[in-house]
């Protein structure tokens, strides 16, 4: 009796502690034998020394110790999905008003997208769905001068959001679309509600922070339409004219305060990547972005409460033009501890070289966490989790890496690789092993990879992980995953002597299970690490067959996505333990 209820705090403890990376909880485990066994309930008090001493045990054991005992008695119990709390997002504001909800993702493709923007992607794509709507993309990109815009970037920022499954009902680029802020241009002329401010921006910043208006401010219209004329003609130099929307002159802000909607630049100077230089007026954000929105239909704009003084400003442009400003949600920032994510920092480590590209491991870009196999459907939860909320957010990578482990830990194919190979000859090996390790544990139907250990003279040469080296003092017992169990005879000549033990798995008590590769059929393994270093070792031949993209775990290293295959090396992005 006392033995059979032992038995099951153990297994209850054990199955805990694999569901939270080897440390099991009591009050889980209590709880979930109570659960399941009414008759323990009039004992609980007694019951919980007893489940803290198990606990103690099990969570002093190696986690793939764990899952080995786990795999062996309870396969069932072991993969058996737990259901996950549906996690919802607050209702848009406003919803019912509309018919159609449309929402937008605008980037501006100077850079590509990282965690910090797939927010407002996935925010904005996913309330479309949400809703039945539709979700709209549209590069800005009418800064040919200091945010210019680069071919690439358009591509790999499409390719950020299909990888997202952020697909889009309508794609825009606002360097199509100038001829149509023109006409807004002059409509607003026309009415009185914007001039063409002809003061340097030094004397203009001046006036404004006085409250005092540019002394032009008040010509009469048709003299402002006129200059407009002239901007678009040609007849202006860069810095000469600035297009103006008329605000409040006393506005808290003066950032609010006329602010400035179209400039020119010299585009032959600067020519913009798409149109060259066919124009010379552009629009600064706030008067493109806030047209478009209203042009395209835009129900619901999701974005950084950094954007709260653009609405600001864009509001007077909207009142002047009798439009609706769109309902509009801000978030909070978002920050990953120990990433830059900041635009310009970004971009001048890519300029100096210090960075390899954009997706560069170092890098919190979508592009870099895709390369080192990090799974979408993270971020996802990961956006979703945090939601609209207007708050600051700080998120860890312990955080991140704990979500992506647990959607690609069950898909993901486990080899042996070894760090700074030392090379072991075993004495002792009376015959030539083939093993046929499972490609994952959990799940035998994935099917095998096969070692082949041959024995020569009763002798076979296998190389060990040279990080192992300490656990392997001379004489002490040591099991080879899969295959069987050695005693290590000591180090001579950078070569590891050890000596066949005998096969059975359950003489070696604690002993430690180490991974090896045959010495005969190995592949040699960059590693790149995410501090862009290199870990360099070998891993089973096998691994050649895995397609290029997938991702897999090094058993007692951790997860990568197979990068690379030339002239048999192996290149790996490490994703995370
Ligand atoms: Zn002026």
């Amino acid at each position: 009796m006392q033995n059979e209820l032992g038995e099951k705090i153990r297994k209850a403890a054990i199955l805990n502690a694999i569901r939270h990376d080897g440390k099991a909880d009591v009050g889980a485990v209590l709880g979930n034998l109570l659960g399941e066994n009414a008759d323990l309930r009039a004992k609980a008090r007694e019951l919980a020394p007893q489940v803290r001493q198990v606990i103690e045990e099990v969570n002093s054991t190696p986690l793939e110790k764990l899952k080995a005992i786990a795999s062996e008695h309870w396969p069932r119990e072991l993969t058996r999905e737990r259901p996950e709390e549906q996690k919802k997002l607050p209702p848009l504001p406003n919803a019912s008003n509309y018919q159609l909800i449309v929402t937008r993702l605008a980037p501006n493709p100077d850079f590509v997208l990282h965690i910090g923007n797939a927010r407002a992607a996935i925010l904005s794509h996913d309330y479309a769905k949400m809703y039945d709507g539709r979700f709209i993309v549209r590069f800005e990109d009418t800064d040919p001068r200091l945010k210019k815009s680069q071919l690439k970037y358009y591509d790999i920022i499409r390719e950020d959001l299909k990888w997202l499954g952020c697909n889009w009902d309508a794609e825009y680029i606002q360097s199509d679309r100038l001829p149509i802020y023109y006409e807004i241009g002059r409509t607003l002329l026309v009415n009185g509600a914007g001039y063409i401010c002809e003061c340097t921006q030094e004397r203009f910043r001046e006036l404004v922070n006085k409250n005092a208006a540019c002394p032009d401010r008040d010509l009469d219209a048709g003299i402002h339409v006129e200059r407009w004329n002239k901007m678009l003609e040609g007849h202006y130099r860069e810095g000469e004219a600035v297009f103006r929307v008329k605000t409040d002159l006393v506005h808290p802000n003066p950032a609010v305060r006329d602010w400035p909607a179209f400039r020119i630049i010299d585009t032959l100077r600067n020519p913009h990547p798409r149109v060259g230089s066919k124009f010379r007026v552009w629009p600064l954000y706030n008067l493109a972005s806030g047209v478009d929105d209203h042009e395209l239909g835009i129900t619901h704009i999701i974005r950084g409460k950094e954007h709260l003084t653009n609405m600001a400003r864009q509001i007077y442009m909207y009142q002047h033009l009798g439009w609706k400003y769109p309902d509009a949600v801000h978030y909070g920032r978002l920050k990953v501890e120990g990433m830059e994510l900041s635009k310009s920092k970004l971009m001048k480590g890519l300029e100096s070289g210090e960075y390899i590209g954009v997706d560069d491991p170092r890098l919190g870009t979508l592009a870099a966490l895709r390369r080192r196999g990090y799974s979408p459907e993270t971020i996802r939860q990961l956006i979703w989790d945090v939601g609209p909320k207007p708050v600051d957010v700080t998120i860890s990578w312990d955080n991140i890496n704990a979500l992506n482990r647990k959607i690609i830990d069950p898909t993901s194919h486990r080899y042996y690789f070894v760090a700074n190979p030392i090379a072991t000859r075993i004495t002792g090996v009376s015959k030539t092993y083939v093993v046929h390790a499972p490609l994952h544990p959990q799940h035998p139907e994935m099917g095998t990879r096969t070692l082949k250990l041959e024995s020569q003279n009763h002798e076979a040469s296998i190389f060990l992980a040279g990080t192992d080296v300490p656990v392997l003092e001379i004489g002490k017992v040591v099991r080879l995953m899969g295959l069987f169990n050695l005693k290590t005879l000591g180090i001579s000549g950078g070569q590891l002597n050890a000596q066949f033990l005998g096969e059975e798995v359950g003489d070696i008590g604690k002993a430690p299970i180490l991974q090896w590769v045959p010495a005969a059929q190995n592949l040699p393994v960059d590693i790149v690490m995410p501090d862009g270093t290199i870990k360099t070792g070998l891993v089973e031949a096998d691994l050649a067959v895995e397609a290029l993209g997938s991702v897999i775990q090094f058993v007692r290293f951790g997860f990568g996505r197979l990068d690379s295959l030339e002239k048999n090396r192996i290149r790996v992005y490490f994703a995370h333990e």
